[in-house]
């Protein structure tokens, strides 16, 4: 970040959770890289060298990934970062450095994170000495050497690449990105507000990010060449307007803006033992998503009945090893035992795209995929690795004794994946019960499937003979429908759920599922749209989870509205050329006053 500067600045991203923020802004520095020398035992010297092999696929893997995200950035950035990251590429290849590694841990003196220290110093230090060359072109050699050794270090002992312990308490964290599994990191209580220079509005993080109910902005260009660390910032996560080194009138009404918040919040929950109904007396089912288990309480006091989406991704984040069947069990028995009678519904685990989970990357295929978003994704990866799907759905089945559950699979596109997992689901039951005497429920719970893939969209009738219930995924569903990442940043305006495309498809499929008579519900980001509701609603579902904090305003939309009016919205909106023109129409219905009459 720069020097200190004095006047106000004014920048904007992507508003991607609401609340203003007002703090001292820190950057998310690296931590300090620990580990221990201790020499290996020869009979566990492959084991050194496997653990060494998978440190570089997944040093590989993440530097293809930030190769793919420099397209998010200005020419010249690119222009200066893309080179390095292939010279990081190369030098985890058959190279010197990777060959004097494997030559000390064979040898048996070292464990592969001191031999990869020790002979990465060793090379910086011959490259430093080199005579003849010029010095700065030698310290950048030994700076990239030494790069490399750190990524290889960390991802050997898993230490994260940033700590944000070390942030003073109520600080705004800066960063030019955040990955999913460090949001996941992140105490709420710590931080007033997040702001980063990369990232979407439906990304994995900004969903993350969400349910951390802290104030977010993603996606804002140049953020850290422009802020001044160590100075107050405003984040206002409803308008996308981050203001650096604010005046005292900006700051004035941002803590109006905050007070006005306040109140606002006070008057939504007593909606909270209101039925979400529609003018005209028409049911809304409202549940809430969630990401991490210390939802559970916002949750309880949202007005949430049950929890639509559960995404198990939380319990293999952040992990050495993938969660076993008793810890599995454990964890779902208590968001179950916690849900106290109301329904959960539990996603199978989707790992792929922007859902990075660290701990599972030793079942990839050998290379790391070119494109893991149109590749081995959700339900196509665990029925490829049924020992996972296996334990999952055990796990599941055990807890299901502690309340209402549903199970959903992720990423269908075939009615094989259906059949299949169906299958796998009545092979665990029988072993489960037969075989190891373990107590079930009465019944199989439902088994249910997201529709977030076009093809699933079209395929709806015949998907609903193999499927119990619908949850239609609007952030895939919207991504892969318009062949735009959800993590992009919203000035590019590629990724939008209001184009009528994707409205299309999810009106296709409400209608398919109301023919073959399965519950249909909406459980992506769109859901927890106060502005959508209404024409959610005229496409005809009824249905909604959506992040614990958006319940009482859902609500209050809808029980504003009624359902002829919402079915005009809806009718326009789908003769609509294009997401800008539904976003008129619904603006225009809101400053007259919702969908009402
Ligand atoms: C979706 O894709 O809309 C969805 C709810 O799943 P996730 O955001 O977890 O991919
Ligand atoms: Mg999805």
């Amino acid at each position: 970040m720069k020097p200190i500067s004095a006047r106000e600045k004014r920048l904007t991203g992507q508003p991607v959770s609401p609340g203003i923020a007002i703090g001292v802004l820190h950057e998310a520095s690296e931590a300090a890289l620990t580990f221990s020398s201790a020499k290996p035992e020869p009979a566990a010297i492959p084991e050194e060298l496997t653990r060494l092999d998978e440190a570089v696929l997944r040093s590989r893997a993440q530097l293809q990934k930030l190769k793919t995200r420099l397209t998010a950035l200005p020419k010249d950035s690119q222009a200066e970062i893309a080179p390095l990251l292939d010279v990081y590429l190369h030098m985890l290849g058959p190279t010197r450095l990777m060959r004097g590694i494997k030559a000390r841990v064979k040898s048996g003196e070292q464990n592969a994170e001191a031999a990869t220290h020790a002979e990465a110093e060793a090379q910086a230090e011959a490259i430093l000495a080199q005579p003849g060359t010029d010095k700065s072109s030698r310290q950048r050699r030994a700076d990239e050497v030494r790069e490399v050794a750190r990524r290889l270090i960390r991802n050997l002992t898993r230490q994260p690449f940033r700590s944000f312990e070390v942030l003073p308490q109520g600080s705004i964290l800066a960063a030019q990105d955040l990955r999913p599994a460090e949001a996941a990191l992140i105490q709420p209580s710590r931080f007033a507000g997040i702001v980063t220079a990369e990232g979407g509005l439906d990304g994995h993080t900004a969903v993350m990010l969400r349910a951390l109910g802290l104030p977010a902005v993603l996606g804002v260009s140049g953020l850290l060449e422009k802020a001044t660390v160590g100075r107050l910032a405003i984040v206002d996560g409803d308008s996308g307007d981050i203001i650096l080194n604010p005046s005292r009138d900006s700051l004035d009404a941002a803590r109006k803006k905050l007070s006005a918040q306040a109140r606002a919040r006070r008057a939504l929950s007593r909606l909270q033992h209101l039925p979400a109904q529609t003018r005209c007396g028409a049911q809304v089912e409202l549940q809430a998503n969630l990401e991490l288990p210390f939802e559970l309480k916002m949750i309880a006091e949202s007005g949430a009945r049950g929890i639509g989406l559960l995404r198990s991704e939380f319990m293999f984040m952040n992990r050495d090893v993938a969660p076993d069947e008793e810890t599995q069990t454990r964890i779902y028995r208590d968001i179950i035992e916690a849900m106290d009678g109301d329904p959960v519904t539990i996603r199978l685990l989707d790992w792929g795209s922007d859902k990075d989970v660290e701990t599972l990357a030793r079942f990839m295929p050998d290379a790391p995929e070119p494109n893991p978003a149109l590749g081995m994704r959700g339900i196509r990866l665990l029925l490829r690795h049924q020992t996972l799907l296996e334990t999952q759905l055990a796990a599941i089945l055990r807890a299901a004794t502690a309340g209402p559950v549903r199970i959903m699979m992720p990423m269908v596109s075939l009615a094989k994946e259906v059949v299949d997992t169906r299958e796998a689901m009545q092979r665990v039951w029988r072993r489960l019960k037969h075989r190891r005497n373990l107590r079930l429920p009465e019944k199989m719970p439902p088994l249910g499937i997201m529709v977030e893939t076009p093809a699933a969209a079209l395929s709806a009738p015949l998907l609903a003979r193999h499927a119990d219930f619908f949850a239609i995924g609007t952030n895939d569903l919207t991504m892969y429908t318009l062949a735009a990442d959800r993590s992009l940043p919203g000035d590019m305006k590629l990724y939008d759920p209001l184009e009528p495309a994707v409205l299309r498809l999810i009106h296709l499929t409400a209608s398919f599922a109301a023919a073959a008579g399965i519950p249909v519900s909406i459980c992506g980001e769109l859901a927890s749209r106060p502005a959508a509701a209404p024409l959610l609603l005229g496409l005809g579902i009824r249905h909604l989870s959506m992040n614990g904090n958006a319940v009482p305003r859902v609500k209050q939309a809808i029980r504003a509205s009624t359902l002829l009016a919402c079915e005009q919205l809806a009718n326009a909106a789908l003769a609509a050329p294009d997401a800008e023109a539904v976003r008129d129409i619904l603006a225009s219905l809101q400053s007259a006053g919702s969908a009402v009459s």
